[in-house]
């Protein structure tokens, strides 16, 4: 692409295109960035630049870029059945076979899907499906939800009321009732340096578990229908709880009878170096979210998998289910989200990032916390994060108004490499086909942006 023609295209982005999660007017002023093409890991701008997508686009080109099999996929589906619905009693042969595929990689208990269109339509899936759960159990005052700070659960209105984001809550009015929060077993920032300063991992891993049962007892336990947690918090950081911390989390679950929704729309389809990241957690959850990885990103797709408690209960005694998006279950989607699952499964992504990639990643991403700037270097299969601080040994962070956090975003996205920044925490997740070879690279380009950025702070 020419340059007069990224000029043309910014000015008409910036009189007509309101952008997700963007100050319009700031964007108006720099002008937008004009991705025009990708393959594997790398996508292109119409400046002419390769850049390293360390973040698989948003968390969910797992597969990577320009892979054929899926287009052809998507091709045949279109010729065939290009939509058709799954309302009223009728379906087609992608949506089942899907759902049949989802339900042999889920944990056991796992053996039902509803479909949506996206990750935050499975989560207002998931609040109308526990509450209904309850009410069918006779016990219709449990309808609280449990969720955590700094959680991401989408865009919708019960999407963002179930995230724990503070600046979502403050937009747009009242949050949907019956939703509490608790912390968030980040251990860098509170238990390290924070209220819980020079705590163990474990010590607080177990303490923010605590968090939960407190909470349900100032709720009253019958008055709780579950508790909704990213098995790794992602938009949030990339938060890696303590071992401690899940465990801990399922015994309180367990006490009190409340189920357990496990939000896998990042830590699904192998981000763990396991089918979801309960499987790496070991947890059985009620209810798991999906999208994103599903389809690879190449065709948007999500859904909730329902556990048998949940779904007996709903098939054998809820009766007509008033809920469904015209998009749930598309057949194109669909076929594009099986093609993907299988190539996954023939070319073993899954146990690649477990047994090769991810702790590959381990080794090389440790190295960058002897960085002056990084206070710590964490990551588990191919999600990583590093902590910005002005000072390694008390943690002191930068000056917020010096935006130490989207200065490195900008300074690595010039070096070419992808890399987001949540406030002052550095986040990379890759596409789970990335070679040893890029993640050299990846390591390489992150460092360059971190000393750039150094600089640039003086
Ligand atoms: N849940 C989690 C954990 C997510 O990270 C996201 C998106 O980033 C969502 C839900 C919402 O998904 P979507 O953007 O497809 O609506």
């Amino acid at each position: 692409m020419n340059r007069p023609l990224t000029g043309e295209l910014q000015a008409l982005d910036r009189a007509h295109h309101l952008h997700p999660f963007t100050d319009f007017k700031a964007l108006g002023e720099e002008g937008s960035r004009i991705i025009t093409h990708a393959e594997g890991v790398y996508i292109h701008d119409s400046e002419g630049r390769r850049i390293l997508d360390g973040m698989a686009g948003l968390w969910c080109v797992n597969l990577g870029y320009g892979r054929q099999e899926l287009v052809d996929a998507a091709t045949e589906q279109m010729r065939q059945l290009p939509y058709y619905n799954n309302f009223f009693k009728t379906t087609h042969e992608p949506a089942v076979r899907l759902a049949e595929k989802l339900c042999q990689l889920a944990p056991d208990s796992i053996n039902r899907v509803f479909f949506t269109g996206s990750g935050s339509e499975a989560n207002d899936t998931v609040l109308r499906m526990v509450r209904r759960y309850w009410a069918l159990k006779d016990k219709p005052h449990r309808q609280i939800v449990i969720a955590r700070e700094n959680a991401y659960h989408g865009s919708t209105v019960a999407g963002m009321s179930l995230g724990g984001m503070a600046p979502m809550h403050a937009q747009g009015g009242p949050c949907v009732p019956g939703i509490e929060h608790i912390r968030q077993p980040y251990w860098f920032g509170e238990g390290r340096f924070g209220e819980g300063r020079g705590q163990s991992p474990e010590t607080f891993g177990q303490a923010c578990a605590q968090a939960l049962e407190d909470k349900i007892r100032e709720l009253g336990e019958d008055n709780v229908a579950a508790f909704i947690a990213e098995p790794v918090q992602g938009a949030g950081g990339a938060i890696i709880p303590p071992e401690s911390y899940w465990p801990a989390i399922k015994a309180v679950l367990a006490k009190y009878d409340i189920l357990l929704v496990i939000d896998e729309v990042i830590c699904g389809f192998g981000r763990l170096g396991e089918w979801f990241g309960s499987q790496h957690y070991a947890l059985e959850p009620d209810l798991m979210p999906i999208a994103k990885g599903l389809s690879s990103g190449y065709l948007p797709i999500g859904g909730v998998l329902v556990g048998d408690r949940v779904a007996e209960t709903l098939v054998e005694e809820g009766g007509e289910f008033f809920h469904g998006f015209t998009y749930s279950g598309h057949p194109t989607c669909a076929a594009v989200a099986l093609k993907n699952l299988e190539l996954m499964e023939q070319e073993g992504v899954v146990a690649r990032v477990r047994d090769e990639l991810g702790p590959y990643l381990a080794r090389r991403w440790a190295e960058l916390g002897d960085h002056p700037l990084v206070g710590e270097a964490r990551s588990l299969g191919l999600i990583g994060a590093l902590e910005l601080v002005a000072d390694k040994s008390s943690g002191e962070r930068f000056d917020k108004a010096l935006a130490a956090g989207n200065l490195c975003r900008d300074l690595s996205f010039e070096k070419g490499l992808v890399m987001r920044s949540v406030g002052d925490t550095m986040i990379i997740s890759p596409p789970l086909v990335i070679t040893r070879e890029q993640i050299d690279e990846l390591v390489a380009l992150a460092r360059q942006a971190l000393d750039d950025t150094a600089r640039r702070l003086g």
